[in-house]
């Protein structure tokens, strides 16, 4: 512990080292973590697949981590919609969706930052078989009775 007076007060601070980090070497797709053909989403500019174009109209695959940021989560919807502010703590989100695709939008797996304290929701249930259904899955039907499950809804009497 050396006094030293000799030091001038009021040095400006310098700027913090810019990411020197070894993993910050190749960007990567924060999603699936492949380091080719990488865009940046417009939403939250993270490093994504740009692969948008593997997609198959009406295929309603999952295989696009571009898509699947773009189409499943509050992040992508809050950004969209113009909404202000950061998407987790946002009322308008929150507001638009039913609890359980809140949640749902806002801690699957294509999120890069997951809402930190999702809302507790009663889970959906097929009005028939009474079968929990996972609104964020899809694999339902809805109607003014309420919803229903794959199997109940294709059954024809
Ligand atoms: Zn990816
Ligand atoms: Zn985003
Ligand atoms: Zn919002
Ligand atoms: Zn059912």
């Amino acid at each position: 512990m050396a006094k030293k007076k000799a030091a001038p007060k009021a040095t400006a601070r310098k700027a913090p080292k810019r990411a020197a980090t070894a993993k910050a070497d190749r960007p990567r797709c924060g999603l699936c973590g492949k380091t080719t053909n990488l865009t940046k989403t417009e939403c939250c500019d993270h490093w994504i697949c740009d692969d948008e174009e593997n997609y198959v109209i009406f295929s309603y695959a999952r295989n696009s981590c571009h898509r699947n940021h773009s189409r499943y989560t509050l992040c992508a919807s809050h950004h969209e919609e113009g909404h202000e502010g950061r998407w987790q703590d946002c009322a308008r989100c929150r507001a638009a969706f039913e609890p359980e695709i809140y949640v749902y939008y806002g801690t699957n797996e294509y999120n890069f930052d997951k809402l930190e304290n999702p809302p507790a929701y009663e889970p959906t249930t097929c009005r028939k078989c009474g079968k929990v259904i996972r609104l964020g899955e899809g694999g339902y039907s809805q109607s003014s009775e309420g919803y229903a499950c794959w199997e109940c809804s294709n059954v024809r009497l």
